[in-house]
């Protein structure tokens, strides 16, 4: 009996008691390998003695301070610490307490820009086919994963989606990479000019795609051109890294890798680890200064926003990864991580793809390597890998639609920084053993 409206109404889920390191553990004394940090949050695994802390000690300070009638010594230190650490260019952080709240502030601030600027033509938005930015109106609107936005397209904003960049489903062949990122970064400007010059104000993209197709990196050059592309019209260039962001692919942002900076950057789950619910925007200087040269302020808040409790954790949080070069072992066991997942499953005979950055890896699961046919949507392989795994004490993150939303299988891994060796061996093996089972 439950008063609780959980995710999925049938089936009991087990209690989390307790956690440490990399490891939750339930009610029962069952012991779970974190290995995706939930959905790729908890990149400090859980129990971290420098987090928990500062906790205690914001919580002995103040808890609460209304941001409309003061600032507080931790939100400053966290806006200190994010932007001296941001792409170039990016010069205020807003605060926010999670990645659809975040999203939700970007496209306002691209919006307020436009009309602080003079251009109050310029509204549409574009994103990809297979994006995920979460789930309040505005966010899921910007996301191009129809399952997801099905049910409740009628109440969505209007916005235009081109084909995601996603080298394993759409690159032709006899083109090369370098050819494909050109290709699919060039259905921007088609849009842009379908839309109409000047009409067009934000493009919004993960850098590297997370849960809706599986850790997906961009072609080489993809990016560059998407940034020419949008310098050429005036369009603003918003990179979701929520998921992405934060140190998860082996650099603090994901973009650093493509060479590039946005306008707007969102991030999210691993700005707090998990704990405290923490997002923010980063922006640019240019956008800082529309607002404060126009209007002098941005016209959006939330109760929440800059909570002490949540600028704490981040804080914490982000000292901790930078005090313990932590993006170091980010990189060293990612590619580890990705060594093992070749070894186990390079030659296996139902999965078609091994990809991603850093401690952001993922598997593709199809049916037939040959001509990459994925299984039946109606198996719900995805759900059986994550049960298989779940009874050997391991947390990954499978999903399903990973080509379109309907068909297709993946496995996300995302542990938390902080992992060993021997813990990468221990998770590749005890997903070996739960796919195997799922598929039999
Ligand atoms: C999780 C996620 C979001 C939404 O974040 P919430 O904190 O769940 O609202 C947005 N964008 C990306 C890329 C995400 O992975």
């Amino acid at each position: 009996m439950t008063h609780i409206l959980h995710r999925q109404i049938a089936g009991t889920l087990p209690v989390a008691a307790t956690g440490s390191g990399i490891e939750i553990v339930d009610s029962t004394g069952k012991r779970y390998l974190d290995a995706s940090g939930g959905a790729a949050v908890s990149c400090l695994g859980h129990g971290h003695p420098a987090v928990t802390a500062a906790l205690h000690e914001q919580l002995d300070r103040l808890a609460y301070a209304h941001t409309g009638f003061f600032t507080t010594e931790v939100a400053e230190k966290l806006g200190d610490r994010l932007i001296a650490d941001a792409p170039q260019g990016i010069s205020h952080a807003y605060l926010v307490s999670g990645g659809s709240e975040a999203i939700e502030a970007s496209l306002k601030m691209a919006r307020q820009y436009f009309i602080e600027r003079g251009e109050p033509k310029r509204r549409h938005v574009i994103a990809r086919r297979q994006s995920y930015h979460g789930n309040t109106l505005g966010a899921l609107a910007a996301g191009g994963n129809e399952w997801r936005r099905a049910p409740f397209s009628p109440l969505l904003i209007e916005t235009h989606h081109i084909a995601p960049c996603f080298a394993y489903r759409f690159q032709e062949p006899g083109e090369s990479e370098e050819e494909y990122g050109r290709r699919a970064a060039d259905a921007l400007e088609a849009k842009i000019l379908e839309l109409g010059e000047g009409t067009v104000m934000a493009f919004v993209a993960e850098t590297v795609v997370g849960a809706t197709a599986g850790a997906v990196p961009p072609a080489p050059g993809y990016f560059k051109r998407i940034r020419e592309i949008c310098n050429r019209h005036g369009v603003l260039l918003i990179l979701d890294e929520v998921m992405c962001g934060m140190g998860r692919t082996g650099t603090l942002h994901a973009c650093e890798q493509e060479g590039i900076a946005p306008d707007l950057m969102t991030i999210a789950k691993g700005l707090g680890g998990g704990y405290e619910p923490i997002g923010a925007v980063l922006l640019g200087r240019h956008i800082y200064e529309s607002f404060a040269n126009g209007s002098g302020f941005f016209q959006h808040g939330h109760t929440y926003m800059g909570h002490p409790m949540a600028c704490a954790a981040g804080l914490a949080v982000q000292e901790t990864i930078r005090r313990d070069n932590l993006l170091a072992n980010v990189r060293t066991q990612g590619a580890l991580l990705r060594r093992r997942l070749g070894e186990r499953f390079g030659n296996h005979p139902y999965v078609g793809d091994i990809r991603g950055r850093g401690l952001f890896q993922a598997i593709e699961l199809v049916e037939e390597r040959s001509t990459k046919t994925p299984f039946d949507p109606a198996k719900k392989l995805h759900a059986k890998v994550k049960k298989a795994a779940m009874a050997r004490g391991l947390m990954v993150y499978p999903m399903g639609g990973t080509i379109d939303g309907t068909r297709g299988d993946h496995v996300l891994l995302a542990p938390p920084f902080i992992v060993t060796e021997e813990q990468i061996g221990e998770i590749v093996d005890r997903l070996g053993s739960a796919l195997d089972d799922a598929l039999a």
